[in-house]
Formats: C-alpha cells, sequence, structure tokens
C-alpha cells in the first residue's frame, strides 16, 4: 500500500507545482486583426454562405462580441487606437498615414506606447506579422515600437501573390499604391517570399508561438485579407465553385485562408499545452467594403461609415480556463478594450491614460454592469460623429442633423427615434469627450496629390530599406 502511495503523493506534488507555475506565468496575448471584414463575414455571426469553422472555435472557447466596436471606420485610425487602448482622435491620428517615407511626422506619435512597448516593460517577447499602417519612416516601424520581430508590409495595403512583389524595397516606390508591390520585411530586410502572402503570415505565427512557449509573448497577427486587391489562390477558390460573383467569391476565399491560418495557431497553442495561459482576441479593423465582396449582415453602411456596418466588426476572444465558454456578450465594447485587458492581465502600467477598460471580470460574471458608460466616433474630415448609449445611438453623417436610434429595437438604423431631448442629452456628451481631441496631425490618403506637390522631393533619395 505504501508503495503505491508514494507515486501517487509525486504525481499529486508535480501537478500542484505545475498548476502554481501556469498560475503565476502571465498570459500570451495574441491579437488576431482581419482588414475590412464585415460583421456578417463569419460564421458565428449567422453567414452561412462563407464558412470560418476555425475563427468560431474561437467563439466557441469564449466569447462573440455581439456589439463588439473598432474605433475607427477605417484602417489607420483604427489600428493607432487599438495599439495605444486611446482613441486615437486625442493624438490626432484621425487620417489614413500617407506612404512617406522620409516624412517624421507621418505615423503613430512617438509619445504614444504601443501595447508592445507596454509589454515590453515586464518582459514580454513580441512580434507583429502583416499590415502594419502607422508609419514608414524608420522611427515609426514595429522594431522601434515595442516588437521584437517583424514579418510584414509598412503600408496600407499589398498584394497577395509572391510573383507580383516587385519592388525591391521602399526606394522603389515612386507612388502611393506602388508599395502594394514591395518585397516583404523581415525586421529590417527584404526577403523573396514564396507563399500566399495570408499563408506566409499564418506560417510565422506558429513558428514564433512554437519558439517561444516559456515566456510570456504578445503576437499582432494583422492579416490584410481580406482588404483589396481582391486575391486567392486556386486552393481557397476551390471551395467557393457555387458562388457566381467573382468579387464575392474571392473574398470568402481569401477569408477562409485567414480561418485555415487561425485554424493552425490555435492546433499549435494547444499542441504546446499553452493554449489556457494564452488569451486570442479576433476582430475586424473597421466594417465591409459593399463595393469589394464584403457582407455586413443587415447593418446599416460599411467601411468609412459610422452607421453600424461601418463600425461594428466581427468580434470574439478566448481564454479558457478563465473566461466560461460559449457565451454571447450583448454589453457594447470596444477595440481600445484590448489593450487594458492585456495590460491588466500583465500587471503591468501604461504610460498614458487608456480608454478601454480590463474585460475579464465582465466575462467571468464578477461585473454585471455595462463595461462601457458610452462609447464616441469622430471623423474629423467628413464632420461625422457617433455616440453610444445604453442602446442609444446619435449619429450625424457628413454634418447632417444627427439621428437618433435605439439599436436594440432597431440594428439597421431605419427608424430615427423622434426624441429631441435624448439627442440633445447624448450631443452635449460627445461634445464633452471632444474637448479632449485634436486636428489631425498629418496627412492622410485624400491629400496624396497635395502632399506630392507640397514635398516634390517625397520619393527621391529614400534610403533602401
Ligand atoms: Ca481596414
Amino acid at each position: 500500500m505504501k508503495i503505491l502511495q508514494l507515486p501517487y503523493f509525486l504525481f499529486l506534488a508535480f501537478l500542484s507545482i505545475k498548476t502554481f507555475a501556469q498560475g503565476n506565468k502571465k498570459p500570451n496575448i495574441i491579437i488576431i486583426l482581419t482588414d475590412d471584414q464585415g460583421y456578417g463575414d463569419v460564421s458565428f455571426n449567422g453567414n452561412k454562405q462563407l464558412r470560418t469553422p476555425n475563427i468560431d472555435r474561437i467563439a466557441n472557447n469564449g466569447v462573440v462580441f455581439k456589439n463588439g466596436y473598432a474605433s475607427y471606420a477605417v484602417c489607420g485610425p483604427s489600428r493607432a487606437g487599438l495599439i495605444t487602448g486611446r482613441y486615437q482622435d486625442q493624438f490626432g491620428h484621425s487620417r489614413n498615414p500617407l506612404f512617406a517615407p522620409k516624412d517624421a511626422t507621418i505615423g503613430l506619435p512617438l509619445s504614444e506606447e504601443t501595447l508592445a512597448e507596454a509589454l515590453k516593460k515586464t518582459g514580454y517577447t513580441n512580434m507583429a506579422i502583416g499590415k502594419w499602417h502607422l508609419g514608414v519612416h524608420a522611427s515609426f516601424r514595429p522594431l522601434n515600437r515595442g516588437f521584437d520581430e517583424f514579418f510584414g508590409f509598412l503600408s496600407g495595403g499589398h498584394k497577395y501573390f509572391p510573383k507580383q512583389l516587385v519592388l525591391n524595397d521602399i526606394s522603389e516606390v515612386k507612388a502611393q499604391f506602388d508599395a502594394y508591390d514591395t518585397k516583404i520585411l523581415r525586421n529590417n530586410t527584404r526577403i523573396n517570399e514564396t507563399e500566399y502572402l495570408t499563408d506566409a503570415f499564418s506560417r510565422e505565427a506558429v513558428h514564433f508561438v512554437e519558439k517561444n512557449t516559456d515566456k510570456p509573448f504578445f503576437l499582432y497577427l494583422a492579416y490584410n485579407a481580406p482588404h483589396a486587391p481582391l486575391q486567392a489562390p486556386e486552393k481557397y477558390l476551390a471551395r467557393y465553385k457555387n458562388i457566381e460573383n467573382t468579387d464575392r467569391r474571392t473574398y470568402c476565399a481569401m477569408v477562409s485562408a485567414v480561418d485555415d491560418g487561425v485554424g493552425l495557431l490555435l492546433d499549435k497553442l494547444k499542441e504546446l499545452n499553452i493554449d489556457k495561459n494564452t488569451i486570442v482576441f479576433f476582430l475586424s479593423d473597421n466594417g465591409g467594403d459593399l463595393s469589394k465582396g464584403s457582407y455586413n449582415g443587415d447593418l446599416r453602411g460599411g467601411k468609412s461609415s459610422l452607421f453600424e456596418g461601418g463600425i461594428r466588426v466581427p468580434f470574439a476572444m478566448q481564454w479558457p480556463g478563465t473566461i466560461p465558454p460559449k457565451q454571447v456578450y450583448e454589453h457594447s465594447i470596444i477595440s481600445l478594450d484590448i489593450f487594458a485587458t492585456a495590460v491588466a492581465q500583465a500587471k503591468v502600467t501604461p504610460k498614458n491614460n487608456i480608454d478601454g477598460v480590463n474585460l475579464i471580470p465582465f466575462l467571468t460574471g464578477k461585473k454585471k454592469e455595462a463595461p462601457h458608460e458610452s462609447l464616441y466616433w469622430k471623423m474629423f474630415d467628413k464632420g461625422s460623429f457617433a455616440i453610444i448609449q445604453g442602446d442609444l445611438k446619435l449619429v450625424s453623417i457628413k454634418e447632417s442633423t444627427p439621428l437618433l436610434f435605439n439599436l436594440k429595437k432597431n440594428s439597421t438604423e431605419r427608424k430615427p427615434l423622434n426624441d429631441s431631448i435624448k439627442a440633445k442629452n447624448l450631443k452635449k456628451l460627445f461634445d464633452v469627450w471632444d474637448t479632449k481631441n485634436i486636428k489631425p496631425i498629418f496627412d492622410g490618403l485624400g491629400e496624396d496629390k497635395q502632399y506630392s506637390e507640397k514635398h516634390p522631393d517625397r520619393y527621391k533619395n529614400v534610403e533602401k530599406y
């Protein structure tokens, strides 16, 4: 009997040491960001045409945010908000940054702390993969913003087929959208990629996780799919032979490639037995572009609009063993909450005031109330704004008379409420929030031509890298 008891005791001791060690280890953070994926373009939000079995695993293992928002309706500012945990309008990042390699003012201001920089303070190893879009000048690049490794591209979009990546480096870029043709960067070195870009990003993500099982890591996996240009190889197109519209078929194929990559990554976390110590977020940076194959469900509008279709995005999260599975969370949350959640779990103090909320107590049931009193959006150049408080939303598009909606009763934003007092109160709240904002600090895509006229040497004598 005693002989049997000893190994059993040792086994129990081993288990408790293991649990103790895991419990004390700071959780890994993975953000999987897609680009222009519509609210309706995941199976977990009800799409029957496009299948996302792997992205759905995140939702099943954890939570679907039915009302999860991006902080802006286009790429650049949304990413600035996500990576800093702050409303980007407070630091003037309200435009898509121009491709201006010699300009040290066009990019995420150095006064801002990225999530990678924050986590670095407590010993995380960080990697950014995919689309950067937070500045091209050397000072703005990922390795200068808290990331230990980078694999991807710097501009707002990119071609997907390796054969099309014909420019050796940014010194060969002679116009804004030439940047889509550059070779891929591994850290600061251009490489000859041979895979379809989405597959390459998935491969790198899995590799990074494999290399970093013993210490806390942060992986920012920012797929440019399914952002235009619509390009997919036969492997993925074959899954949607039944779709006649070429744009839609290609779009679905591109999302399918992302979905495969998400599957590989989730499998790897499980295989390495680190899935319970890894928080995975999945979201899109803004709503789908309806002219480019996206589907936002029954939401009104799309990319670049402050109607729901532009800012409400597919959004899910898992942390198995800590947050219960199969949750559908109804209260409004925002991409800024990712930063707040991550730094709270990593027990690190951010440099700046952040606007997000640590979501964990809300997802474990410890806190029952809504995480946010109100959420805000502003598009400076368009004169558009929106505020959501509870079920109410006040939205003004291009300085038009603000419309008031009850999102719970009318999520399609087709039937405005006639309640001038409520509308006035929300506008007041928005105006108070707006006092913290500043004007955009750099020229954006809309000023491409004017910027080149003002800076005729924009593409001249650019360093080869
Ligand atoms: Ca986008």
